[in-house]
């Protein structure tokens, strides 16, 4: 799903017009604008109105958000839209627009308008749906997002709303730049009991291929003198799924990466890099907020009511996944050079190694043990250095372009 949350780019409005023809501004990206004056009563009496940056878009298959960025605190009072309205208004005291602005929604938006009369904003949103508020709330700055967001997410009106929080201040998912090295997960897929695929021709062991490259990777970052590297596996023993989970948490990993190689079918040839599925995050987040999951404790979450663990969830996870692609695409880039890929290298996958809701995590097919061409690049000492000095260089990449961090839910 798009991200709103993403604090990459500047939120910016579309062209604004004095009074524009009734044609809608079509903006392909996500970032639209919007916003007026919100009231908040902190505000309130201020002679300085906040200003509106933007107003964007997400969708999820669960829910449809809208994010206005704000340059200040602000809170607009919700005429939330009643059973059959097509429509409803978000309305802003004391914040300032640049002018009349309208833009394409997204989900059941289908379009907005923002316009000002004296001291107030109103944003108007058209709806395809029947939906309701889900919940409403405003985020602070934090790292990585320097300005405020009011988030408003409609649901459908039939979904059965497990509650509803509207309005709370909820601190951002980022936490402080990091200080010291940058924490590494690399994961030698298989081992022990588990050789994985195996190229029968040659005594070929995904299992030992998946280790050589994770201990030549480590030598690599280690290098560098910038990372602390942490293995899932240093040898040949079984380690469950989940356990690596655990363990990347544990270390508060800033980045998890699971490296495998791959069988398939006659003719299939090349690298590929996966990220976790839509679906399966989901998944992750509705059992993290109904307490039935293996991958929080309870007592990390003991201390929050279940909507406001639902909010943390939401937005970790959201941002964790942006992450993730960013990551990903980093490395699609970079393997390029050095090896064929798959086509549709960037794919999503359901993987249980890469659930965990706060650690940006790929998985990385190094090639099909199948194919005599990947087989042979994968065995050769020098092939598997190259490939796995673009993945060091990947993560370098990574790193420069991403100072923020995703906070741990610990
Ligand atoms: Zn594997």
């Amino acid at each position: 799903m798009t991200d709103p949350q993403a604090p990459t780019g500047a939120p910016s409005f579309p062209k604004v017009r004095k009074r524009p023809s009734m044609v809608a501004i079509v903006v392909a990206a996500v970032m639209l604008l919007v916003f007026g004056a919100g009231f908040s009563a902190l505000f309130a009496g201020l002679a300085t109105a906040t200003e509106a940056m933007g107003v964007r878009f997400g969708t999820s298959a669960e829910h449809t958000r809208i994010v206005i960025d704000l340059k200040g605190k602000a809170t607009p009072k919700i005429l939330a839209p009643a059973e059959g309205d097509k429509a409803f208004r978000l309305v802003f005291s004391g914040v300032e627009l640049p002018g009349f602005t309208t833009g394409r929604g997204q989900g059941a938006v289908t379009t907005w308008e923002a316009d000002q009369d004296k001291r107030q904003a109103t944003f108007f949103f058209e709806l395809s749906d029947d939906v309701v508020v889900r919940r409403s709330f405003l985020l602070k700055p934090g790292t990585g997002v320097d300005h405020y967001r009011f988030v408003v997410d409609l649901a459908p009106r039939n979904m059965q709303a497990p509650g509803q929080s509207n309005g709370q201040v909820i601190n951002a998912v980022f936490a402080p730049p990091h200080q010291g090295k940058r924490v590494v997960v690399i994961d030698a897929g298989h081992g022990g009991q588990d050789p994985g695929a195996v190229a029968k021709s040659d005594q070929v062991y995904e299992k030992d291929v998946n280790l050589d490259a994770a201990k030549v990777l480590k030598r690599q970052l280690e290098r560098t003198g910038r990372y602390k590297v942490v293995m899932t596996r240093a040898d040949d023993t079984f380690i469950p799924l989940k356990d690596r989970v655990r363990k990347a948490r544990g270390a508060n990993a800033d980045l998890f990466i699971s490296l495998h190689a791959d069988s398939g079918p006659k003719g299939a040839e090349g690298a590929s890099v996966y990220t976790l599925s839509e679906k399966a995050s989901s998944r992750v987040a509705r059992s993290i907020v109904n307490g039935q999951n293996w991958i929080l404790d309870a007592k990390e979450l003991r201390q929050r009511d279940q909507d406001v663990t639902r909010i943390l969830v939401d937005l970790t996870q959201r941002e964790t996944k942006n992450q993730s692609a960013r990551f990903a695409q980093t490395l699609t880039q970079n393997l390029k050079p050095v090896t064929p890929l798959l086509r549709n290298t960037h794919r999503n996958a359901g993987f249980v190694v890469l659930l965990a809701p706060d650690v940006p995590a790929v998985l990385l097919e190094m090639g099909f043990l199948s194919s005599e061409k990947d087989l042979k690049r994968l065995k050769d000492k020098n092939n598997r250095a190259n490939m796995m000095a673009a993945v060091a260089r990947s993560i370098d990449d990574y790193f420069e372009s991403n100072p923020a961090r995703v906070a741990n839910l610990h």
